[in-house]
């Protein structure tokens, strides 16, 4: 069981951003993407998640060996695909309660409706684990939040849908250092044999909480560099000039 992306090419409005880009996440594995700015981790995570704004051009997303290239966004959702943005979109008028509720109604079968007293104790008790005041429930999705709230009501998000693949694209930002421990735990906690994630990140602290298995270097739209945990140490130190 992984994610794997074989030699994938997006393009954004014809300008090709992703140049071939091979990875591989086994599931119960962390793996980190860090590199410059501009050099395409958002642009991945999108296109495994299947926006629109990004045309594959070439390659293959496969979820445990399934091609995914056919699949709408949503499908990809409940497929098990699950993308924390690096800048969550605002949803006025839906609340948060509704919006989770809804999302975790169009996974169950035609007809069963979800019950309301469980999802209520679940996202309370995901919320306490977050130190997420309550008062979020009912407020519109992410509109107003700080970035920080933003931040954390997205690992709500992935919480509550129990992915398989978890892309959390540079969540420690806007994060203050006790809010980026509550979230390392929420994410830790969600570590599982059967459940992948692809942490993009800028800075080797949050791999301190989160502990990656592996750490890649992404550079113009490729993989350019792979190892061990060190290797965030190293770029830490050393920066890209390697590149
Ligand atoms: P990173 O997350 O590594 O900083 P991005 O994936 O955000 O990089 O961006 C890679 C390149 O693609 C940048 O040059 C960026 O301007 C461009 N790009 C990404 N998304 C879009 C978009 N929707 N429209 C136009 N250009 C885009
Ligand atoms: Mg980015």
């Amino acid at each position: 069981m992984s994610l794997t992306i074989e030699n994938l090419h997006a393009t954004v409005d014809g300008t090709p951003i992703l140049k071939g880009l091979n990875l591989e996440i086994p599931a119960g594995e962390v793996h980190a993407i860090m590199g410059p700015n501009g050099s395409g981790k958002s642009t991945l995570s999108k296109v495994i998640a299947g926006h629109d704004d990004y045309e594959v051009t070439g390659g293959r997303v496969l979820l445990d060996g399934v091609d995914i290239a056919d699949l709408e966004v949503d499908e990809r959702s409940r497929a098990g695909i699950f993308l924390a943005f690096q800048y969550p979109a605002e949803v006025p008028g839906v609340s948060n309660a509704n919006f989770l509720r809804a999302a975790l109604q169009s996974r169950l079968p035609k007809g069963e409706e979800i019950d309301a007293v469980a999802f209520y104790k679940q996202m309370y008790a995901r919320m306490d684990e977050l130190e997420m005041d309550r008062k979020f429930t009912g407020r519109a999705v992410n509109e107003g939040f700080s970035g920080g709230e933003k931040k954390r009501n997205e690992i709500l998000q992935m919480m509550m849908l129990d992915p398989r693949y978890c892309l959390l694209d540079e969540t420690d930002s806007g994060l203050d250092i006790d809010a980026l421990q509550v979230v390392a735990k929420g994410v830790n906690s969600m570590r599982s044999p059967n459940r992948g994630f692809l942490v993009i990140t800028h800075y080797q602290r949050l791999l301190d909480y989160i502990k990656p298995d592996k750490v890649h270097v992404m550079a113009d739209g490729r993989i350019v560099k792979s190892g061990g945990p060190e290797l965030a140490l190293e770029l830490e130190k050393s920066g890209y000039d390697f590149l």
